[in-house]
């Protein structure tokens, strides 16, 4: 989660909300909420000690008036000692406050305990000429309960933060993450969907330069490979006129000479083959049922390899998997065509074993390998290495290339492990 865009800006925006948020809270609480509150238990703390001193300076007769005064008017009620209280822990900071307040008045320890069955209501005792006066006044009176106020506060606060904040991210995010699937598909080969072009202006002006490029590529594409294919197409007709001249020669003419150019004749029609399937890319194929023994002893014979150069078949001749057979076919053929050729007349060993839906299949040989610095290369069209050009049996540098653009337009995967001097290992997973 927090590898992803989403995951990280989410995070900091409403990290910074949150600690902005407490901080506001925090220099709030100190310089307003605090002092308000602590002057308001002062004011009701000075009311009970006033009143508690009048009524005790009170004539007898009149101190049933002044306490129906006292708790019509001001809410507080006197007590008569027969109220049960419970043990005082105070959530609220008001009461410590009060406390302080009554208790550095009177120069002695005051305590404000709830009534046991009615903890709104609140109980002092204050001792005055030597009598204890019992007053009591209800939760509410004490003004703003800060730690409440506090606690809603951080917990609407930072519910609206994190919302708006993945809200927000989410519109940042979204057509990131859609540009980056559309440049995966157009790296894969595909054609993605237009991108669309709206949402703030940077992300659209994105958008359309994205999908500008990519018609670009697609059009590239396309007039390349109309161009070429219509260049070896073309050269197809004057190399079979030149073929029949060569063959209508005066025996007269040196056979050697004439053997070769024969041979440089099909040389080239080879590469207008390949070239020609390349261009074409894959037609519309369906998956199939492919006996996987069968087929790779079909290539074994196309490709007819010296005697000596025996193929290590992995024996499961009933072996089936079901994928696209002509794709496979091409990439197996180049694959055990390049082990053969290039396998110094050791032997090839050809193995597969499925993992869960994936057929891995390795074709390993023992020749000169491949450096490091051409493992990459070697599958771009016409890439040959030096050693293989010197060959007089020359390939035309296709094969690979061909295998690439297969693995690629079905979306198979082909890794290759090579050491120089001991041989070459690719595994294809389908
Ligand atoms: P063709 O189009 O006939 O297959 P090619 O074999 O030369 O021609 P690729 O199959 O594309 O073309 O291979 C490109 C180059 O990679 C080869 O020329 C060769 O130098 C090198 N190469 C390929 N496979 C191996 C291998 N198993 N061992 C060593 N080198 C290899
Ligand atoms: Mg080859």
């Amino acid at each position: 989660m927090t590898k992803t865009l989403f995951g990280r800006t989410s995070l900091i925006i409403t990290s910074t909300m949150l600690i902005f948020l407490l901080a506001t809270i925090a220099i709030a609480g100190y310089f307003i909420i605090l002092p308000v509150g602590k002057r308001n238990a002062d004011d009701l703390a000075s009311l009970i000690l006033l009143s508690a001193k009048t009524y005790v300076e009170l004539p007898l007769e009149t101190r049933q008036d002044f306490i129906d005064e006292l708790s019509k008017n001001h809410q507080l009620y006197w007590g008569n000692g027969a109220e049960q209280l419970a043990e005082h822990t105070h959530l609220k900071p008001h009461f410590s406050f009060m406390e302080e307040s009554l208790s550095s008045r009177l120069g002695s320890n005051v305590d404000i305990s709830p009534e046991v069955g009615n903890l709104d209501r609140h109980w002092v005792d204050i001792k005055i000429a030597e009598k204890t006066v019992r007053i009591g006044f209800d939760q509410q009176r004490i003004g703003v309960a800060l730690p409440y106020v506090a606690f809603y506060l951080v917990a609407i606060l930072s519910i609206m933060a994190i919302f708006s904040s993945l809200l927000l991210v989410r519109k940042i995010t979204r057509p990131v993450q859609n540009l980056s699937q559309a440049a995966t598909i157009i790296g894969a080969g595909g054609v993605p969907k237009p991108l669309l072009e709206e949402g703030p202006k940077e992300l659209a002006e994105t958008a359309r330069a994205f999908n500008k490029m990519s018609t670009d590529v697609q059009n590239l594409l396309e007039n390349r490979t109309v161009l070429l294919g219509g260049i070896s197409h073309d050269l197809r007709t004057p190399l079979t006129r030149m073929r029949m001249a060569l063959e209508m020669l005066p025996d007269s003419v040196d056979t050697e000479l004439s053997s070769e150019m024969a041979e440089a004749i099909d040389n080239m029609e080879l590469i207008i083959r390949e070239y020609m399937q390349l261009t074409k890319g894959l037609e519309d194929e369906n998956i199939e049922p492919v006996n996987i023994n069968t087929l790779i002893s079909a290539i074994i014979k196309e490709i007819k390899p010296d005697k000596s150069q025996i193929i290590n078949l992995a024996d499961d001749g009933d072996y089936q998997f079901e994928t696209y057979a002509v794709a496979l076919h091409r990439v197996l053929f180049n694959l055990i065509d390049n082990a053969i050729s290039y396998g110094n007349k050791n032997p090839v060993s050809i193995s597969w074993e499925q993992q869960d839906d994936t057929l891995k299949i390795t074709i390993s040989d023992q020749g000169s390998g491949i450096p490091e610095q051409h493992q990459e290369k070697i599958f771009r069209p016409f890439y040959r290495l030096e050693s293989s050009r010197n060959r007089a049996s020359g390939g035309t540098g296709l094969g690979l290339a061909i295998v690439d653009q297969i693995i690629t337009q079905r979306g198979w995967e082909i890794s290759l492990s090579s050491t120089q001097g001991s041989g070459t290992s690719i595994t294809i997973s389908i």
